[in-house]
């Protein structure tokens, strides 16, 4: 077998194990530089890859090339440039390691030249840093990507798109970036924004003429961060401009960063020159906490508040607050708060009285979009995808009602926000399903079955 012909099978096995979005994230442009004396040495595009396969998925390559080729004892890997496969350029960067960039002498906003320190920050909060972050498994990726970007901007991953649900701190690595660019006197412009208020901002901006300034304020950015990015979806104008912003800093090498609640594809109304060009750089996405990483979560949110509670009861809180962090560490404030104020002893029974609200709506939370969805396309035979996407066939009609109709009814969830999660859709559309849904439930046995079923079935699989 050639070097080549193994690597391809080596990648085949890798492909099998790990997610799609792990494999294209470490294993894309890599191959065999040389294969000597059991040494196999790997060119991978970067320092960040070359941590990753080294450490990681060392074992994981190890092995699998050993089914191609007995030999094998070692591996190691060296950054070059996937266009120069010939020549290849080794450079010993480590991107983990990156050394800090050339200070910079950066224009001052009006075209002065400034070198003395000035805040370039737009919008950091100082509470967010990587050294209060806690790693899990659910966020290693998304928080290496940050970290990453964060050492060498503009050259690791542009865009760096990160995305996961509610309260599960994309907004806290979003920042984390900024505050360590901030650091140590670099004097980097560093923008953070949500959608939202770029939106709004230039929503003024386009009253008052002000466009072009808009544009140039963003367009001074060496690292804008744009959070909640989702909320741009449908909103034509917003997207052309933010779309000229972002080729803009691009081709400067700019750093871009955006989160999101969903992937870029599952963005609906999303023009696809922008959705192409989040998809372009790295995606990285952060997925609900296990026990362990919520009891580490606990212990450093009651350390920093200079609270001891023991082991057992931290381990408590955290088997009953599952879905996101920030749920998690409101609970902890309230028992924080329930003991300093003298009500109640900490123990088992008081945490359990002070947090029972939150515990039976954490269960609650459990259901979301996508398990009511499916929960109702599997009972009635069709696909997910059919119930959200558009089309009007007799047979989807009924389940997409009632699945608007339990968004709305276990979720509490808005008719636009509904409307805008079932493809796109108006907000009257939504609002039908729902009244049409409730007057079937007084008349309609059947369908009251059906339901009752399916609520069953919901907080039963939770
Ligand atoms: P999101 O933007 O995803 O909705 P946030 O970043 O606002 O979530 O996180 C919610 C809260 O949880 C914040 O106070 C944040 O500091 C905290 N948090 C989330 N994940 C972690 C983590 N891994 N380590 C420490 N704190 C975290
Ligand atoms: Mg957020």
């Amino acid at each position: 077998m050639t070097n080549e012909e193994i690597w391809q099978a080596v990648l085949g096995e890798v492909e099998l194990s790990i997610s799609k979005v792990q494999f294209t994230t470490w294993f894309k442009d890599t191959f065999i530089l040389s294969n000597e004396n059991g040494r196999v040495v790997i060119s991978v595009p970067n320092g960040f890859a070359k941590e990753w396969l080294e450490n990681k998925f060392k074992a994981h390559i190890l092995q699998a090339l050993r089914n191609f080729q007995e030999n094998i004892k070692e591996i190691s890997c060296v950054i070059c440039n996937p266009q120069d496969k010939r020549q290849c350029q080794i450079k010993n960067i480590d991107a983990i390691k990156a050394p800090k960039q050339n200070q910079i002498i950066d224009l001052h906003p009006n075209g002065i030249v400034s070198n003395t320190q000035i805040n370039y920050s737009v919008g950091l909060n100082p509470r967010y840093t990587f050294d209060n972050f806690i790693i899990g498994e659910n966020n290693e990726l998304a928080r290496a990507a940050c970290y990453a970007v964060s050492q060498s901007l503009g050259t690791n991953y542009n865009p760096l798109f990160i995305y996961g649900g509610v309260g599960l701190g994309k907004t806290h690595l979003l920042q984390s970036i900024g505050n360590e660019i901030s650091k140590d006197g670099h004097q980097k412009k560093v923008i953070y924004i949500s959608s939202e208020r770029f939106t709004s901002e230039l929503i003024d901006c386009i009253k008052n003429r002000k466009v072009d300034q808009f544009k140039d304020k963003y367009q001074q950015a060496d690292l804008l961060i744009i959070d909640d990015i989702q909320f741009i979806s449908g909103k034509e104008k917003t997207q052309d401009i933010f779309f000229h912003i972002f080729n803009f800093l691009y081709q400067l090498n700019k750093q871009i960063v955006i989160s999101s609640d969903r992937p870029p594809g599952d963005i609906q109304i999303l023009e696809e020159r922008l959705r192409s060009r989040f998809e372009g750089g790295m995606i990285a996405d952060i997925g609900n906490p296990d026990l362990e990483t919520r009891i580490a979560i606990l212990r450093s949110k009651s350390a920093e508040k200079d609270f001891f509670i023991e082991e057992d009861l931290i381990k408590f809180i955290a088997e009953n607050i599952k879905n996101n962090v920030r749920e998690l560490e409101g609970a902890l404030n309230k028992v924080i708060a329930n003991c300093q104020f003298g009500r109640k002893p900490l123990s088992m029974e008081s945490i359990e009285d002070t947090l029972s609200d939150t515990i039976s709506s954490s269960k609650r939370k459990c259901v979301n979009y996508k398990n009511i969805i499916k929960i109702v396309a599997d009972f009635y035979e069709i696909t997910s995808e059919e119930i959200i996407k558009k089309g009007r066939r007799k047979k989807i009609a009924l389940p997409r009602q009632i699945a608007m109709f339990l968004v709305r009814s276990e979720l509490e969830a808005s008719y636009p926000e509904i409307g805008e999660y079932f493809g796109g859709r108006d907000h009257t559309t939504a609002l039908y399903a729902f009244i049409k849904i409730s007057k079937e439930l007084e008349k309609n046995n059947k369908i009251k079955k059906d339901i009752s079923l399916l609520q069953d079935k919901l907080y039963r699989t939770n």
